[in-house]
Parts: C-alpha cells; structure tokens; sequence
C-alpha cells in the first residue's frame, strides 16, 4: 500500500553529520542489531570509509511502526560532494521529502545551500533538522535564522536532534511520517522505474537501484531500458540493506529496490536512465535524464612505460563500474603512452586514480588537470581542447574560449578579506554579497573553472582555516585572453608540463613555475636549466645545479647496512622517477603548477 510508504533522501553539508544520522536511523529501526552496528554503515567504499566520505547514494529499506501502523522507510543516502551534483540530483528525483540536515554549531555552508536548490526543484517536502545539539557551541536558534534568511524556510517547526547521542530521533522519525507525503503512482498504468543509483557488484552483475513510479518490476519480467534501447530479463530483485539485502518477487508501486539484471557493464544502467516494460511501454520516461559530463581531464601514465596495456584494462575495468569516466590514448613526448581521462570534477579524479593504483597494482602520474577549451580556428572550426600541448600555434586560431561556473563561498567575517584577494587572483567577478548575520557572508562569484581546477579549493581552506564552504555549478563559455605556457627542461620542453594561462599573468606565473620546479628537480651529475616559454620566447630561467657526490659517500665506508639501505632507498626513489631526456623527474613535478599561486 503506497499510504505505508515514506521515500526520503538526507541532504547536508559535508560534516553535518548525514551519515551519523543515517546510522541512528536505521539503529532505531532496528535494521540492525547492536552488534552488527559499525559506524557509517551507508559508506561501503574503503575509500569513503578512509576519507569519511560519501561517494556513492546507498538506500536502505526500514520498518518503523508508529501507533500500532507498520511503515516501510525508503530512506535514500546521497553523495555530499559537488562533483556528485547529478547522482544527488537524482537521488532527489526519487524521494517525495528530504531532511535538511544542518550543524547547530556551524550554520548554513556552501552545499547546504546548493543541495537545498535541487530539492526544491523536485518540489520536496523539506524538514529542516538541526543536528550536534549536544555540542556546547550548537546555537539552533542564531542556524535556524541563517536557514530563514538564506533559504526562505520556514523553521518554526525545525527539529533539534544530535545523530551522535540519539535525542530526538524518535520524534523525528514521528514527524517525517506525518509530513512527508506518500506516492501517489498508478498500480495499473505499465512499468516505469527511475534509475537513481548503480554500481558494478562482483557476483551479481551491474545492480540498478531504482524508484517504481507507476506499475510494478516483477522478478522474470522482460523489461525495456529506454535510454540504451536494450531489453532485459530481471533475473532477481532485492531491498536495499547495507548488510543483508532482502530478495522480494517484486518492487511494487511507489516502492524503492534494487534490480539484478545479470549485466556485466553498468553503462547499460546508468543513473538517470528509465525502466519500463517491454511489452507494454510507459509513454514517458522519467524526466531530466543528462549524459553525465566530464568537467576536469588529466594525462594518466605508467610510470614504466611497458604497462600501458595494463592501464588500459583498469581503465576497460573501471569503467564498468563507473560510467562517468571518459578516456582515450594519447601520447606525449616526455612521458610516452597514455590515456587523457575526463572526470566529474577533482575529487572525482584523485579517487579514480587511487583506485588505479590500489586495485590494479600500478604506479602513475598524472598531469595537472584542465578543463575544456573551445578553440575557434582561422578555418572556422571549434576544436575541443583538454590537453594545453594540443594548443595550435598562434597563428593558426582566433579565439579561445573557458568555462566558467558560478561558484557559492559561505564564511566567517573574517575571512573576507583574505577571500576576495583570493578570488580577484582567480580571475573571480563579484556578483553578490550577503551578510547572513555580523559574523558570516555569503559571497557569489562568476569564476573560470580552471582556476578551480588549479588547487582553489585547498587554497580558500587555507586562507580561511578550514571555515570558508563552496559550492559551484557551470554556467558556460566566455572567451579569454588567454597563451600557452610551456617549460623547457635541460632545453627540451616538456609536452607534459605545458600549461594554459591568462595574458596578463603569464610572466609571474612562468616565473613562480621555475622556481618551483627548481625545488623539485632532483641534482643530476650536470647542471640542469629549467626555463618557461611563451611560443619561442623564454620569459624565466633557473638553474639546479650539479651534484657532484654519491649519497652513500657519507657513510664512511663501514657501516655496510646502513649503505644497503640508502642505496635501496634510493632505488625506490627511482621508481617514482620518469627520465625526461637525460633528467629524471620525480612524480611530484607533473603536479608542481597546482602549488603555485
Ligand atoms: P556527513 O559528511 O554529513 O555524512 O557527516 P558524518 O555523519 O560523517 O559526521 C561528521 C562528523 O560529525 C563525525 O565525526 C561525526 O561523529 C560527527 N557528528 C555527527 N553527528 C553528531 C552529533 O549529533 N553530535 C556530535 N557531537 N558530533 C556529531
Ligand atoms: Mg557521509
């Protein structure tokens, strides 16, 4: 019975306690015993559990029973990072209510905000929750103002509720039974189910967890994918659970599950994507379905270069249990054979090449990332560009044009200072300034996503110890006065090193780029020149200078462990080097631009 049925997703700022909140819930649901109970139950990746981060939506089914009446609980995790934007978008789309979750002690932040947006445009139930409550800094009154005002919630009813110690979650549980509106699907109109999550599990295939919006998924059914054109048979299906997942027959009306439909590549159910009947076809798909798009690329390379193919089945592999990587071979000069990979955004990309090297065992480097030039030549074509050494000469194009994307900062007062200089660097332009309160401003800027790309985001923490939040989302293509840096090593530019830069801080940035790179090029047995260019004119020079001694020099010659060591060390070291021509360059110089301002 839909009446019995509550879908709702928990979205929050990262730290608000979304995860913790879940744990309490389905702890109070009794989904699990006390001694099944780990912390973050909803994260199962090891490197969201590591990080404590949420990088994929989980579901989990709960029973609730409030005055004597069984309730099923859908309750719908999301992803907390803007990178994720599009699975939490999603994830909205298949709830009828979402709680807000904010940080007494905190207030509104970046994502609070952003993800406020998306639940409205899904037309949600929202109830704002106040959480940490026992913390002796939470002020739920001074947040539940910020919320008013930034917001326009009401929050005369808001909840106040610590996930950690568990007050108040059983009258939040109360009130999102009462408040949050039961589906209203048609139990007799033909299948149609939304895709709002999937992933690749290695005994069962691709798994698809979907919303039922009208009709119903039986187990043997022949069922249509209608984004891929492809029809399958359901061979299982399943209550999403973080320990033990539920086999049921069938997925009614207004109900959340998982759908096993024995496929090897999850390409072929991807998030957004609608589910229907193949014999009897639902007229519409479920709205708003996007080809996920990669924002941020990167050069990934072997270290050693005789393991190209092997990066290339991790990639075959990844990707089909991650759909939203995109890649293709290239080549440089400096570092051989490898593959441009697009991802969704930065943390999106370390997590991949993570994976790489963990669960496939190999050692990479990566480029500093860029983002999609549109490039207009003499000819009249616009190229795509996602790699700055693809750059045609000068003479050869009209116009280059970036994305830009307008980017959300929340901050302690404080900090403004520090902010603005900050994003007038970046190329930022005002276009809003809001004080919430004396002591937090919320700031909106139009800014490229390069300079994003190019470590903002550790940058802004810095300047605002860690309080300053941001959120972005991409607004299009501006044109740019922009050139090519390139940096030579002993005389030889290095492809991979080429970067993409305004006109007007070319100079400073060429010359912080060498000095830089002065710091990283290891001594060789000569002197090394490192010098930026811009087409055939070098703008800044250093130079490493030689090394002359052996580092086991300095042993003295009798302690012959200690001497084994260094050299093994050494060895090691090596390992992590490419040789670019004579010199060998350590990991770490591919990602040097990313350090400087
Ligand atoms: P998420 O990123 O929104 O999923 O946040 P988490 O659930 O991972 O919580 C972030 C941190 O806040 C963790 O260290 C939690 O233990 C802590 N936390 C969550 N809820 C509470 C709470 O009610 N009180 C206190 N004191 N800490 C909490
Ligand atoms: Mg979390």
């Amino acid at each position: 019975m839909q009446k019995h049925i509550r879908n709702f997703s928990i979205i929050a700022h990262i730290d608000h306690g979304k995860s913790t909140l879940a744990d309490r819930l389905i702890q109070e649901c009794g989904a699990v015993s006390e001694r099944e109970m780990t912390t973050q139950m909803m994260d199962t990746m090891d490197i969201e559990k590591e990080r404590g981060i949420t990088i994929k939506a989980q579901s989990v089914r709960l029973t609730y029973v409030k005055e004597g009446q069984p309730y099923i609980l859908n309750l719908i995790d999301t992803p907390g990072h803007v990178d994720f934007s599009y699975e939490v978008s999603r994830s909205l789309a298949s709830s009828d209510g979402a709680l807000l979750v904010v940080d007494a002690s905190q207030g509104v932040e970046a994502q609070t905000i952003a993800n406020v947006y998306i639940a409205l445009e899904n037309n949600l139930e929202i109830i704002p929750v106040l959480n940490k409550i026992d913390l002796p800094a939470a002020d739920p009154e001074r947040v539940k103002d910020e919320i008013e005002h930034t917001i326009g919630l009401d929050c005369s009813e808001a909840l106040s509720v610590s996930a950690k110690s568990g007050i108040g979650i059983r009258e939040l549980l109360d009130t999102l039974v009462d408040k949050i509106p039961a589906p209203t699907g048609d139990e007799d109109a033909p299948t149609k189910a939304l895709i709002y999550d999937s992933w690749f599990d290695n005994y069962l295939g691709a798994l698809a967890l979907v919303r039922v919006y009208d009709g119903s998924i039986k187990k043997g059914q022949e069922v249509y994918v209608m984004g891929t054109g492809k029809k399958h048979e359901v061979l299982n299906l399943m209550y999403p659970h973080p320990l033990a997942m539920q086999k049921t027959t069938e997925i009614k009306t207004g109900e959340v599950g998982i759908v096993v439909l024995g496929l090897k590549n999850v390409g072929d159910v991807r998030v957004g994507d609608t589910i229907t009947d193949n014999r009897n076809k639902t007229a519409e798909a479920v709205g708003g379905f996007k080809e996920v798009k990669q924002f941020v690329f990167a050069g990934l390379y072997p270290i050693e270069t005789d393991k190209f193919e092997e990066l290339r089945d991790a990639l075959d592999k990844l990707k089909l249990n991650d759909s939203s990587i995109s890649y293709e071979p290239e080549t440089s000069a400096a570092l051989g054979f490898g593959f441009r990979v697009g991802f969704l955004g930065l943390l999106h990309m370390e997590v991949i090449k993570e994976r790489l090297e963990r669960e496939f065992d190999l050692d990479l480097i990566a480029t500093a990332p860029t983002v999609t030039y549109k490039v207009k030549t003499t000819k009249g074509a616009v190229l795509d560009i996602q790699n700055p050494s693809q750059l045609p000469p000068v003479n050869e194009f009209e116009e280059i044009s970036e994305p830009y994307v307008k980017a959300t900062v929340l901050t302690p007062t404080e900090f403004l200072g520090n902010i603005i200089i900050l994003m007038n660097n970046k190329r930022g332009i005002q276009k809003k300034m809001d004080y919430l309160s004396p002591e937090r401003v919320l700031l909106e800027y139009e800014i490229p996503l390069n300079e994003i790309v190019m470590d903002f985001y550790d940058k802004l923490k810095s300047v605002s110890k860690g309080y300053a939040s941001f959120d972005y989302e991409p607004i299009g293509y501006q044109v740019g006065d922009l050139v090519k840096l390139d940096l030579l090593v002993a005389g030889e530019p290095v492809d991979a090193l080429s970067i993409i830069v305004p006109r007007v801080s070319a100079q400073s940035r060429g010359r912080d780029f060498v000095k830089a790179m002065k710091e990283i090029v290891p001594r060789q047995l000569f002197e090394v020149a490192i010098q930026a260019s811009i087409g055939t004119k070098v703008i800044a020079r250093e130079t490493v200078k030689s090394m002359g001694k052996n580092v086991t020099a300095k042993c003295y010659g009798g302690d012959i462990t200690r001497k084994r060591k260094l050299l093994e060390k050494q060895k090691e070291g090596k390992k992590r080097m490419k040789s670019i021509g004579k010199v060998q360059l350590p990991q770490e110089a591919f990602l040097t631009i990313l350090k400087i301002d």
